[in-house]
Formats: structure tokens, C-alpha cells, sequence
């Protein structure tokens, strides 16, 4: 089976901050888990470079658009390394590749008939690079996202005939109805659809700034129009001589955050059906991260600093903190002290302890070589259900459900600690074999742990089972085993205090 799972391309003008850690984290966690499973699968972000605000802020810095683009993507192509994520490809917009691949689909549209020229009049958020219907503009023509003075356009456009959509639209989120998740968001674009859908312009002729349309050359695409066909475009040139459409399209998963709704549930699917290509099977909008009340982003003076907390506590502890503290889908507030306080519960305390004083009673009691004794057959009973219950989470893009699944058994297991008591059997020589089956059973528990909680955790679990010199990360590797360990290393605290 393939899998493919799509982060937003985020724009090129931001400077990259804890909302873009956040979704590009949650794609890996489960393209790492589908890796796991043995699945085909192939994993993209990148950035968002046309439209007028990079054209407008590239003039005001004395360049051009181009040059803008090329001097700030780069912060978000060297972001991904440094969140350890596992992305298999990097797109922009700019590529020539993608832009052949949006003109190509365009026509498409339009030789299918679902494109006309007009005049547009109405009120543009540049900010939002987006048209506004007259009851979000309101009666003070104020963008409802950002608050700005909306300006009054009327230029020569392209049109692509949403309204024609509405139908189909409606019939599908009937058939399919987890094509938006979670349910909170379906309803949010049903009643989205359900209000009438006006046709939206398909290109723009007050600047160039963007894909030239190859019917009409006073003309670029829409930025949306443009963004959106990266996640189809991408598949085609991804790897040089090899086209990975048929293998890949359609997407499993789109992750979005909420602000970009409308366009991925609505535009989206209807420029596919307009294309006659077949369609995603979930957007998934997942929700902002919150200091206190203001929505997280570049406007939040407050922000927490990613940076910050990688240089400090390493890149798993910003990975661990962010998909453990807000379930994924809902907004969620964030703070330094919410991480430090997870940091030295969860990280030090459940896990690193776990494992630090598992590998030590090993080597104290014997000699650093597992026992070959038979497991705790009711350990292993709770231990084995875990890959299953986590790629079940998972295939519903509920991460932090399966981070508590995995959370359940690292405290069952330091239970198992406290209950057994290792250091009170070694003093009785008769308790030997009772030993045995304690560290055999808790080791083993703790290498199943830290094979599932791998997409979370890559560097920190990649030491322990490397420590345990069983270093497989496949999840058919994920049932306690006895006998499948022997001799193990000693091991630093995975999680120091800073
Ligand atoms: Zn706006």
C-alpha cells in the first residue's frame, strides 16, 4: 500500500515558527509510523512563493521577487533537518516543473469548460492574497482574519466556475464523510458549501508576479490555484526521470491548519473534479497553538522560540512536547512552562528513568547480558496490544490518543518496577529465575516501547535501541520476544537536566 501525507507549503515570507514545526512534526510522526508498517510512502512539505505580497515586499527591499524568494526559502528547506523530519521531497512553487504542471492542469480546466472571462469587482485582503464575499467584509471592510482595511478591485479575470461544484461537492462529503476531519471542520465546510458558492477568480492581470497563464499573457494564476496543485504536482518530479503520480495520487492525508479551510475543502476538491483527477482521501485540519488566547504566529510577540528549545533540550523534546500537549485537530495552549514541566515528567522522569534504570539493573545483577527466562506472560499481554492500538490512533490522525497509548505503557512498566522489586529478589540466590523473567521482561518492554514511540522520539530511541543492540524499528518487531536480546551497552540519561 502507498501513502502520502502533505503538510500546507508555507509562505515564503514568514520567518518559521513554532505553528510550522508543529503540522511539519505531525506529518512526519505519521509517515514514520507508515514506514513502520512496511508502506510505500512518501512525505512533502515546501513553501508558497508567488502572489502580490512577495512581489510587494520584494520592491520594498530593492529586489527581485525571485530574489526574495531564493534568499528567504532556504529557512524552511534547512528548518526540516533541524526538526529531524523525514521528508522525502522539498517543492517551491517557483520550480519550473511545478509551474509547466500547473499551466498543463489549468488548461485542463479550461478546455473542460469550467473556466470564463470577466470582470471582477470586490473587496482583497493582500495579506490573505484572497477575495472577500461581501458578509466577511462586513459593513467596515475589514479583513476578518487580520483586521486590515480590505481594498476595493476590479481588474480583468479568468474565472473558474466553483458554483458548478456545489453539488458535487455536497454529494461528497455524503459519500465520503471523513474527507474532512475532524467533524467539527466537515460541518464547518458543509455549511461552507451549503451558503452557495460564487465562481472565484482563477487569475489576476494587476501584476505578474506568479504562473503565467498560456492562454492569455496579461495574466498569472491565482496564487491558490498555483498552491494548491503543488501537492499533484510534486509527485512528477520529485525524483529526476521518474514520475511518481500514478504511484502516490491520490494524497491520504492533508494536514492544514483552519485558516486555509475553505481553500482545501472546497476550492481544492472542485479543481480536481474539474480536472477530472481523482481526489484526497482526508483533509485534515488540525488546530493553532495558543499563548493564552492569541493564536501562535508571527504576530504573537510572546512566541515561544523553537530554536530556543532544540538548542537547549534537543530536537525530540520539542517533537515530544508539541504532539503530546494538544490533541491534534483542536486549538491548544502552549507554554515554556507546560514544556519544562512535560520535559522532566515525562521525558526524564517516566522514560528516561525507565530505561536508565532497566539498562543498569542489567548490567548490576547480570553482568549487561540479558537473562534468556521466559516473560512475564501478563506484561506481555499488555505490552503486545500497543503497535496495534497506535496505528489504529493514527489512521485517524489522532496523534495524541496514540501518544497516551504509549504513555500507558511506559508507566505500566516503571508499575512493574515498583511491584517486582529487582533489588529485593536479587538478595535471595533461590530467586534467581524470578530475577531472570523481571529483567528479561521489563528489558523487552522497554525495546517495544521505543520501537512504537520512534516517529516521536527518532534521536532519543535510536540511542536506547541502539543500547539494547537491537536497533529494527519496524512495528512486526514490536511484541516482546524472549531470548531476542543479549548483551547490552550502558546508556547516557537520554533526557538530562538542561
Ligand atoms: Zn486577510
Amino acid at each position: 500500500m502507498s501513502f502520502y501525507v502533505t503538510t500546507p507549503i508555507y509562505y515564503v515570507n514568514a520567518a518559521p515558527h513554532l505553528g510550522h514545526a508543529y503540522s511539519t512534526i505531525a506529518a512526519d510522526v505519521m509517515a514514520r509510523n507508515m514506514r513502520q508498517r512496511g508502506e510505500d510512502v512518501f512525505f512533502l512539505t515546501g513553501t508558497d512563493e508567488h502572489g502580490e505580497p512577495v512581489a510587494l515586499a520584494a520592491e520594498r527591499e530593492g529586489l527581485t521577487p525571485q530574489e526574495l524568494v531564493d534568499k528567504n526559502a532556504p529557512r524552511f528547506v534547512d528548518l526540516m533537518p533541524r526538526l529531524n523530519v523525514s521528508n522525502d521531497f522539498f517543492i517551491r512553487t517557483t520550480d519550473p516543473e511545478h509551474k509547466a504542471k500547473v499551466q498543463e492542469v489549468l488548461g485542463r480546466i479550461r478546455e473542460n469548460g469550467h473556466v470564463y472571462e470577466g470582470v471582477y469587482e470586490g473587496w482583497y485582503c493582500p495579506r490573505c492574497a484572497d477575495f472577500k464575499t461581501d458578509a466577511e467584509a462586513g459593513e467596515d471592510h475589514l479583513c476578518p482574519i487580520h483586521k486590515l482595511p480590505l481594498t476595493r478591485e476590479k481588474e480583468d479575470n479568468y474565472f473558474f466556475r466553483l458554483s458548478a461544484f456545489q453539488d458535487d461537492l455536497l454529494k461528497l462529503l455524503d459519500e465520503q464523510p471523513d474527507f474532512v476531519m475532524p467533524r467539527h471542520r466537515y460541518n464547518e465546510a458543509r455549511s461552507f458549501i451549503e451558503s452557495g458558492l460564487q465562481d472565484v477568480s482563477l487569475s489576476r492581470s494587476t501584476f505578474t508576479w506568479g504562473v503565467p497563464v498560456p492562454w492569455d499573457e496579461g495574466h498569472v494564476f491565482y496564487v491558490w490555484f498555483d498552491a494548491l496543485l503543488n501537492y499533484y504536482s510534486a509527485l512528477s518530479y520529485a525524483r529526476p526521470g521518474e514520475d511518481l503520480t500514478d504511484r502516490f495520487w491520490p494524497a491520504q492525508f492533508h494536514l492544514i491548519g483552519k485558516d486555509i479551510l475553505k481553500f482545501h475543502t472546497v476550492f481544492w476538491p472542485a479543481m480536481l473534479l474539474a480536472a477530472g483527477l481523482p481526489l484526497p482521501e482526508h483533509v485534515f485540519v488540525h488546530g493553532f497553538l495558543l499563548i493564552g488566547k492569541d493564536k501562535m504566529g508571527k504576530s504573537a510577540g510572546n512566541a515561544i522560540d523553537p530554536f530556543n528549545i532544540m538548542d537547549e533540550y534537543g530536537t525530540d523534546a520539542l517533537r515530544f512536547y508539541l504532539m503530546r500537549e494538544v490533541s491534534f485537530g483542536h486549538d491548544g495552549a502552549v507554554s515554556e512552562e507546560g514544556f519544562r514541566a512535560r520535559y522532566e515528567s515525562e521525558l526524564a522522569n517516566d522514560f528516561g528513568n525507565l530505561a536508565s534504570r532497566t539498562i543498569a539493573m542489567v548490567h548490576r545483577y547480570r553482568d549487561g547480558v540479558v537473562p534468556r527466562a521466559e516473560l512475564d506472560p501478563e506484561l506481555a499481554a499488555e505490552i503486545d496490544g500497543l503497535a496495534g492500538e497506535v496505528c489504529e490512533q493514527l489512521d485517524r490522525a489522532d496523534i495524541a490518543a496514540a501518544g497516551e497509548a504509549i504513555w500507558m505503557r511506559v508507566r505500566r512498566l516503571n508499575r512493574y518496577v515498583e511491584e517486582q522489586a529487582p533489588w529485593t529478589l536479587a538478595k535471595d540466590p533461590a530467586r534467581a529465575n524470578e530475577l531472570d523473567t523481571v529483567l528479561a521482561s521489563l528489558v523487552e518492554g522497554l525495546r517495544v516501547v521505543g520501537v512504537v514511540l520512534h516517529p516521536w522520539l527518532p534521536e532519543s530511541t535510536g540511542k536506547l535501541l541502539g543500547a539494547l543492540d537491537s536497533p529494527q524499528v519496524e512495528l512486526e518487531c514490536a511484541r516482546m520476544q524472549a531470548g531476542r536480546l543479549g548483551a547490552i551497552s550502558k546508556l547516557e540519561p537520554l533526557f538530562p537536566k538542561p
